[in-house]
């Protein structure tokens, strides 16, 4: 199997499913409210990727019953949204996936509900800088283990730590493709980055340590100290020149 390298059109088309992920998490972003049950988060998700003509890409993947992931505070990801309702001060994990003409789109944000402490304020910004430090360095010729190490070093560095167990991917006509892309590493090591290349980017920091543990409905995962986590996502192409992020209105 090995890397896929997509063609210039399938990335445009790529790029279209991109605009759409984030024109939904952006409609569910300001949406985000104290009092709202994260299940009403799905269905707007549902009725936004009908209404712009993509299919979800989580609904039935592996049985996930959700078009939407939603992660709340300690929850890292793959939260089910259900009947939990959002209190002032929580953050709140967004991950959607979208499917354009058979090809991909996947990103996430974590955004804060009402006012948040400043604790969760800095490990949102963390995750944030994390992801932007990491397409930073997605030129061709660096290799894979510069982004991964990008995003441990700028996590680190800020005191927080990064999520072991769950990584970054390559992306296109499937949503997991080769490689996996861990949230640490070390600089020059692994697969040479290359023009067509199509990954998805996504950190996960805690503000304690990097453990995890599986909830009950074995999807949703816990950081194991109940600490704060945050999670920030896009999807990427490698280019001549400079990295392009697809998931971008
Ligand atoms: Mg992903």
């Amino acid at each position: 199997m090995g890397i896929i390298i997509k063609s210039d059109r399938e990335i445009a088309i790529m790029r279209q499913a991109g605009r759409i992920v984030a024109t939904v998490l952006g409609a569910l972003s300001e949406q985000v409210r104290p009092g709202m049950k994260t299940k009403e988060l799905d269905v707007i998700a549902a009725r936004e990727l009908e209404r712009l003509g993509a299919k979800p890409s989580f609904k039935g993947y592996r049985g996930f019953p959700a078009n939407l992931c939603v992660s709340v505070n300690d929850e890292i990801v793959h939260g089910i949204p259900g009947e939990r309702v959002l209190d002032e001060g929580d953050i709140v994990s967004l991950d959607l996936g979208a499917i354009l003409k058979g090809l991909q789109g996947d990103a996430a944000v974590t955004v804060g509900v009402g006012e948040i402490s400043s604790q969760a304020e800095q490990l949102m910004k963390t995750t944030e800088g994390a992801l932007k430090a990491s397409i930073a360095v997605a030129y061709p010729g660096a290799r894979l283990g510069d982004i991964s190490a990008a995003i441990q070093n700028y996590a680190e560095s800020r005191g927080c730590s990064v999520v072991r167990e769950y990584t970054g991917h390559g992306i296109g006509r499937e949503m997991h493709e080769e490689p996996q892309i861990p949230n640490f590493g070390s600089l020059g090591v692994g697969p040479v980055l290359k023009k067509g290349m199509t990954l998805a980017l996504e950190p996960m920091v805690n503000v304690g340590g990097w453990r995890t543990r599986l909830g009950n409905d074995h999807w949703v995962v816990f950081t194991a100290d109940g600490s704060l986590s945050a999670h920030f996502e896009h999807t990427i192409a490698i280019t001549n020149d400079e990295p392009e992020v697809l998931t971008i209105v």
